[in-house]
């Protein structure tokens, strides 16, 4: 094995969402060297992009792909988890919705013992990450970040969204016109982090001003296998490069950003997690950290498939994703904890011209794992959802199947629609235990892993970090992605996740000292 013999301040471990937005606020500081590692390619500026990073109408769901798979409910087999491989993580090949959470869900992060987490301590992160076109003169938005924010205007919307937009005025939904105002509800235009056909990345909106700088290196094709701990502390990091060599890098601060389902399998190779998932990997225990790969969220949604009585209305060509309706399930104490979208098209083989409505659930009681069965770097993790197996979770997500229902049955979208099913099952006479049954079955991911590295009090021993990203039990260690979320916003998570870079980023570049540099 061979080391380098460079030692940086800080190592960033993984360049998505999080990674790069880390990178990029630490190397603010002149005086800091900051290497930025990632297992997928790098593409630099946007001249080179292959199409699929380029086009934000539809997720790049297989060439810049981990090839994770997934079992979303105890009934069903495993399909496919999409999590981006290239610089920008999966902020480079997800749909753009640039959705905050509501001030209640980073209240509570810090009602759990992480009050720099509260939304007033936020929300000049969120003001700070995006140059919000419709309302950057606001004072709760920003005009002047890296990720610039649009919503689709009335005439740019495709006739279904504005036929979903009108059913949802005649079924008495308020409009909503900011969906990331605090006091946001009701149907409107999604915003989204794109402009025209160019998805904006972190890649792109960070990297893109940061790679200049004599102190960062972003070193791509480059695969972490495990942290190498003495005395409780990392000393270095040990890749694979693309040709195969296996090398180590030391730095004074590791920063492990791989994203919520890669980060608890880096953290176990390096011993680090539940003493019996350490052992069952023949691996020696360096730190039980009880938490690591446990506690995983995300946000399960259940699909109506509409057949349409007119196929130009739903082409793949069209923006996936337009609008979108926040609301509260019937007797919920949480605010905003559903969701209806409606996908432009579906990619059904079986069905020539259909769109989807979602019905999404976005508190949920239940969690499930991340899973690690091999000290192999590039053994695939083992993910179980266990989607709705709590009661409070599957009746809200059923009640919001009946709403999608509701919608599909009124004035203007039942004139588009010939036919309505879920999952090939006809839904329309079905009984709400029948329905419930088929949620608690066919429930999925909606691409928001989080929180399988919580922070919290040390005193709690699920919590992995923290409120900083400070590893509880090894030193120079720092955790910074989606896997430090504690509780999943009532939001898409990849805002979020950007805010966490920008927090973690900035206290590493600003108060140095207590991250050990
Ligand atoms: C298809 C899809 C659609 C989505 N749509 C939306 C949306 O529209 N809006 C929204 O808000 N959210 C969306 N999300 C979710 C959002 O993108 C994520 O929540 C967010 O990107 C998570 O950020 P992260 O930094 O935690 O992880 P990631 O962005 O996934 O970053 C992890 C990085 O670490 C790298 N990495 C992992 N393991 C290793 C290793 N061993 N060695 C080296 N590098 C490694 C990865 O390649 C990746 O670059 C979507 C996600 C997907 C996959």
């Amino acid at each position: 094995m061979q080391i380098t013999h460079v030692v940086y301040d800080v190592v960033v471990l993984g360049a998505g969402s999080t990674g790069s937005v880390v990178a990029t606020r630490a190397s603010e500081d002149p005086n800091k060297q900051v290497c930025l590692i990632e297992s997928g390619p790098d593409y630099g500026d946007s001249s080179n992009l292959p199409d699929d990073l380029v086009n934000p109408y539809k997720n790049s769901l297989v060439d810049h792909d981990w090839e994770h798979s997934y079992q979303p409910t105890a009934e069903r087999e495993n399909i496919q988890f999409p999590r981006g491989r290239v610089t920008g993580g999966s902020s480079a090949v997800n749909t753009t919705i640039a959705l905050r959470g509501i001030p209640e869900d980073y209240d509570h992060w810090a009602d759990l013992g992480n009050s720099e987490w509260s939304w007033s301590n936020v929300l000049p992160s969120f003001i700070r990450l995006e140059r919000d076109l419709d309302f950057g003169s606001e004072k709760y938005h920003g005009d002047a970040g890296p990720i610039a924010i649009r919503r689709h205007p009335w005439s740019e919307l495709t006739a279904s969204h504005q036929a979903w937009w009108e059913t949802a005025r005649n079924l008495g939904i308020p409009d909503c016109d900011d969906h990331n105002h605090p006091d946001s509800f009701g149907a409107g235009a999604q915003p989204m982090n794109r402009i025209g056909r160019l998805r904006i990345s972190t890649a792109l909106a960070y990297l893109g001003a940061a790679r200049g700088r004599p102190n960062l290196t972003i070193q791509s094709d480059t695969h972490i296998r495990r942290l190498i701990i003495k005395k409780r502390k990392v000393t270095s990091v040990e890749i694979q490069t693309s040709d195969g060599q296996v090398k180590e890098i030391h730095a004074k601060l590791f920063v492990l950003s791989t994203g919520a389902i890669q980060t608890p399998g880096v953290l176990r190779r390096s011993g680090i997690g539940r003493p019996d998932d350490i052992e069952a990997m023949g691996l020696d225990l360096v730190a039980q950290v009880d938490g690591v790969g446990h506690n995983l969220q995300d946000h399960p949604m259940i699909a109506l498939t509409c057949e349409l009585v007119d196929p130009t209305l739903a082409l793949p060509d069209m923006p996936l994703i337009q609008t979108v309706m926040r609301y509260t399930a019937n007797d919920s104490k949480h605010r905003n904890d559903l969701q209806i979208e409606l996908t432009s098209w579906t990619q059904r083989d079986d069905i020539p011209s259909s769109f989807a409505l979602l019905g999404v659930l976005e508190h949920t009681y239940g969690s499930g794992s991340v899973l690690t069965q091999s000290s192999d770097p590039l053994a695939q993790p083992v993910i179980n959802s266990l989607f709705c197996e709590d009661d409070r979770d599957a009746s809200r997500l059923t009640q919001s199947l009946e709403d999608c229902l509701q919608f599909t049955r009124s004035k203007p979208l039942s004139e588009l629609i010939s036919k309505v099913s879920s999952n090939s099952q006809e839904v329309d006479k079905l009984d709400i235990e029948e329905l419930t049954s088929l949620v608690r079955r066919y429930a999925k991911s909606g691409y928001h892993p989080c929180g399988t590295a919580k922070m919290g009090l040390s005193t709690d021993p699920e919590s992995v970090v923290d409120q900083y990203g400070r590893s509880h039990a090894i030193e120079g260690l720092v955790i910074a992605d989606a896997s430090i979320i504690p509780q999943i916003p009532r939001a898409n998570t990849n805002l979020t996740s950007i805010m966490i870079g920008e927090r973690i980023g900035e206290w590493i570049r600003t108060d140095s000292a207590s991250y050990g540099l």
